[in-house]
């Protein structure tokens, strides 16, 4: 499981982990299984597969997450949403999931489709919460399963207070562990780990491990933040528009910050003790994998030194 992987690799060193999307088309497999190739010489602690926004690659999360458990010696973690979904649905993902050797679940309710920041509909037969899904996966078996954790609160929580609750309620309805949403400043991570200690030492003591996005294009990330609901510091943004320059987006530039910002998150929260730190590749080897080198995780895949890597930059 997630949690015992995290607990072997940590005599001396902090255990990485790295997340995946369902590619869209075979040039995007092809790059996929690269990639996986590349991070499977460096020894993550687990992989995660994500699930379409409003459930849009289910069949595609299931296929390529049991590939993985399959055709490497990754442990595959598949993510599964709520949303658009009805209860006998859920079952029937699970099932599939179980069926190809998936036994780590990361259980989310997703966003609505379209706007993910409009409102919230339930499947008139589905679920309401992410908390009730872990009720139901772990209800199927003998599932690991993780959860969601909002390092800022979640945009939709009323207050940090009542985010840690419903946080708290999915780890006590059986979630083992939580995976942040991407966050810039260490001290939202850590707050939420004291407000999560507080609320409830027995939860608190549950891994939170903390998700680090190397930014490789002001662009993109401007969108995904966006997406996500949360906010790109003013000093972060600064630093990046600065090396972006005026014009055209200098994104050599903006890739050598972004790779020293996520650089020097994870040095402070391998300070501070996270359990591990789960890196957004976009299915990109190259900037998770050297950040993962600057922080002596693990050495960089020998496909990827050297000029002729084989594997796109990123
Ligand atoms: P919930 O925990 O259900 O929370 C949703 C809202 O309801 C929150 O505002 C919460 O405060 C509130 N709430 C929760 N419980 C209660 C309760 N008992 N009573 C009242 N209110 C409550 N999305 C995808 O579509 N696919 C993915 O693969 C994916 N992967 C992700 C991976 C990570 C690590 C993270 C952090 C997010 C991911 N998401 C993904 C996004 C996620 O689906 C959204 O952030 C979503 O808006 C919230 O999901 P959740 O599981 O936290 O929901």
């Amino acid at each position: 499981s997630v949690v015992d992987r995290l607990a072997a690799a940590t005599h001396g060193s902090v255990p990485f982990s790295v997340e995946f999307s369902p590619p869209r088309d075979q040039a995007g497999e092809d790059r996929l299984w690269r990639t996986v190739r590349a991070f499977e010489q460096m020894h993550p602690a687990f992989v995660s597969m994500t699930y379409g926004a409003g459930g849009s690659t289910r069949d595609r999360t299931v296929r390529v997450t049991g590939d993985l458990a399959d055709s490497t010696t990754l442990v595959p973690v598949a993510h599964l949403t709520a949303v658009g979904h009805s209860v006998a649905e859920l079952r029937s993902m699970v099932g599939a999931y179980a069926d190809r050797g998936i036994a780590n679940i990361l259980v989310l309710r997703g966003d609505p489709p379209g706007d993910p920041l409009g409102p919230w509909e339930k499947h008139p037969d589905g679920v309401e919460y992410a908390e009730d899904l872990v009720r139901l996966v772990k209800d199927l078996g003998d599932f690991h399963v993780g959860v969601a954790s909002f390092p800022g609160g979640h945009h939709r929580s009323p207050s940090l207070d009542d985010d840690t609750r419903f946080l708290v309620g999915k780890l006590r309805a059986g979630a083992d562990y939580s995976i942040t949403q991407m966050f810039w400043d260490v001290e939202d991570y850590l707050r939420l780990r004291d407000r999560v200690s507080a609320f409830d030492p027995e939860q608190g003591a549950k891994p939170i491990i903390p998700e680090i996005m190397p930014i490789t294009s002001l662009r993109s990330i401007d969108r995904a933040v966006e997406l996500s609901g949360s906010e790109l510091p003013a000093a972060v943004r600064a630093r990046l528009a600065a090396a972006a320059g005026t014009g055209e987006e200098d994104r050599a530039a903006v890739r050598a910050v972004g790779i020293e910002l996520a650089t020097e998150m994870g040095e402070r929260l391998i300070a501070e003790g996270a359990p591990g730190l789960h890196f957004i590749t976009l299915n990109f080897a190259k900037a998770t994998s050297e950040v993962v080198a600057n922080l002596g995780l693990a050495r960089p895949a020998p496909a990827m030194t050297g000029s002729a890597t084989g594997v796109e930059s990123a």
